[in-house]
């Protein structure tokens, strides 16, 4: 089915809405990331600050390296008793609605905020505010804070923080711009923990993750000139490093970072589905190929599921990769 859009609202309109509402459902994606939740927690706990009651819905568990950011002791995938009709559901960081997973209950579009920054958001809110150019779902969030009046505390000023740091690669990425580096400086005034996040988010990793890596790059495979690596995960290399599926994160962003090299992929068939990750250097549009083949995200880093053999799957990315010019 395809659903009728409706682009862009105001800062002072979705800040009305807010205000409005008694009671707030913040949604992140599956597969949770550092965006999607402290997108989520920050907004959550300036809610909360104005006397809102608000929830925290989630169909996964909060990944272990960040459980340390405020309030997501609260995150469920079971929804609060008694919640009323007029609950916003505020989906953060997600460019459709299914990136929510399977488990929230039917919700009526009038009760639905879309908070994001990814290229080609499906607009599925009776509210919708994508800021593209934002770095990360959190500085897009910042925005309604700022509207609200809401005093920015230690707390929100960490999950801000560390949602930018996690879309910014650690301040890597090429969204890392000098209203980005402005914003975090700020932040840290405010009392952002960064050598938290930093220590949480990035080097904290388990021994398993480095084998997993380790396994990952033994089976890369480069092709197209150089131009292209991939990589696979599967239950046998799980099983083989004890490791799980957040051990995985950072592979595609290591097999990116080879010379020469312009778009990885890295296939997890380990789930069922395969899960495909892709990031670029800059050249070819893996939002587009992504896209191709029903997934999305940023131009430079997107996934997709893909349904089928490991072999049919690297084969059609291979494709995609292909019609956007790798
Ligand atoms: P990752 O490779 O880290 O899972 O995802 C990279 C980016 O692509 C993220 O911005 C994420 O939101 C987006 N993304 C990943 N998988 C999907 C998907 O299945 N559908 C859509 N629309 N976006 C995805
Ligand atoms: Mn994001």
């Amino acid at each position: 089915m395809i659903e009728e859009t409706k682009m862009n609202s105001t800062t002072p309109e979705v800040a009305a809405e807010l205000r409005a509402r008694p009671a707030f459902v913040m949604v992140s994606h599956v597969k949770p990331d550092g965006d999607t939740l402290g997108a989520g927690l920050a907004l959550g706990l300036a809610l909360k600050r104005l006397g809102k009651r608000v929830a925290y819905f989630q169909q996964d568990p909060v990944p272990r390296n960040l459980r340390f950011l405020p309030d997501s002791q609260h995150v469920s995938r079971d929804l609060p008793e008694n919640l009323p009709p007029d609950t916003l559901y505020v989906f953060c960081d997600m460019s459709d609605s299914a990136r929510a997973g399977e488990f929230l209950p039917p919700i009526t579009r009038e009760n639905v905020l879309d908070v994001d920054h990814h290229l080609g958001n499906a607009r599925f809110g009776a509210l919708n505010y994508v800021l593209e150019t934002e770095c990360s779902t959190g500085t897009v969030v910042m925005h309604l804070l700022r509207e609200l009046g809401v005093p920015i505390d230690r707390d929100i000023a960490t999950c801000i923080l560390a949602t930018i740091m996690t879309d910014t690669g650690g301040f890597m990425h090429s969204n890392t711009t000098p209203e980005v580096l402005t914003l975090s400086a700020e932040l840290m005034h405010l009392g952002a923990n960064k050598e938290q996040i930093t220590e949480e988010i990035f080097a904290n990793k388990r021994l398993a993750a480095l084998k997993l890596l380790g396994r990952a790059l033994n089976e890369a495979q480069v092709e197209h000139d150089g131009r292209y690596i991939w990589s696979y995960v599967d239950e046998a290399m799980l099983a083989e490093c004890r490791a799980d599926g957040e051990d995985t994160e950072e592979i595609v962003n290591h097999l990116r970072s080879v010379e020469g090299v312009e778009v990885s992929a890295l296939f997890k068939a380990y789930d069922g589905d395969i899960r495909v990750s892709l990031r670029s250097s800059g050249r070819v549009n893996v939002q587009a190929a992504a896209s191709r083949l029903g997934g999305g995200g940023h131009f430079r880093a997107s996934g997709l599921t893909f349904v089928g053999p490991l072999p049919d799957a690297v084969r059609a990315v291979d494709e995609a990769l292909a019609a956007e010019g790798l």
